[in-house]
């Protein structure tokens, strides 16, 4: 039987580290690790997103699609939806992942910000101004880690440079773990799967998919 958990679809060891955030058991450890680590520099790593089930991921996409949630520019502006379903593919893709595509689908990887520097009562909205902004220093602080190979795993993937996806500093994956969930991926499954559900665009996700792969899959299997 095919291992459905990269796409989402499996039943991983899930543990909640945070209310309503859930990781995979064996990054428990050392995501603790470096959350003591930041609180002994006057951070708070607080989880803004965790593991995500395909379900979900595909409710995105489609809300997206359909007008029902916002769809942002390049530059993080809100932007007028395509007529042309390429076009909205592409726009869609360019700050979410395809459903069953996604790494948040691994429960190795999730998006973090600094609850210590967060205003009460604001609401977090992972951008980059964010990052630049109140959590600049948080931000300093992990990648310095990082450089020093001293984060306990955690590394950032939607860097400059690789793949098509715009740059996500807030998300940060635990990399011994998820290369090991991801070298069975394969992209004849993830085609199955979209035969059996109902997708926005999956017309020209489908005619598109190997180079899909190339641009906004494959660069971040790190
Ligand atoms: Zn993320």
């Amino acid at each position: 039987m095919t291992d459905l958990l990269p796409y989402g679809l499996g039943t991983p060891n899930l543990v909640e580290f945070q209310p309503g955030y859930f990781v995979e058991n064996s990054i428990v450890d050392d995501l603790k690790a470096l959350s003591s680590e930041a609180k002994a520099n006057g951070f708070e790593l607080r989880v803004e997103s965790a593991y995500r089930t395909f379900e979900k991921q595909l409710s995105i996409w489609n809300r997206k699609a359909s007008g029902e949630l916002p769809l942002l520019s390049e530059t993080g502006e809100r932007m007028a939806r395509p007529k042309d379903e390429e076009e909205l593919m592409y726009a869609i893709l360019t700050w979410s992942a395809l459903p069953g595509a996604s790494r948040h689908h691994l429960g190795t990887d999730i998006d973090v910000v600094d609850g210590a520097a967060c205003p009460e009562g604001y609401e977090v909205e992972l951008t980059p101004a964010e990052c630049d902004g109140m959590f600049a220093k948080f931000h300093a602080f992990l990648t310095e880690r990082m450089e020093m190979d001293k984060s306990f795993g955690f590394s950032r993937v939607f860097i400059p440079g690789r793949g098509k996806i715009k740059p996500e500093g807030w998300h940060i994956a635990h990399l011994p773990t998820s290369r090991k969930l991801l070298e069975h991926f394969s992209l004849s499954t993830l085609r199955e799967i979209y035969g059996q559900c109902d997708m926005a665009c999956k017309r020209v996700v489908l005619a598109r998919l190997p180079e899909l792969a190339e641009e906004y899959i494959y660069p971040y299997f790190v």
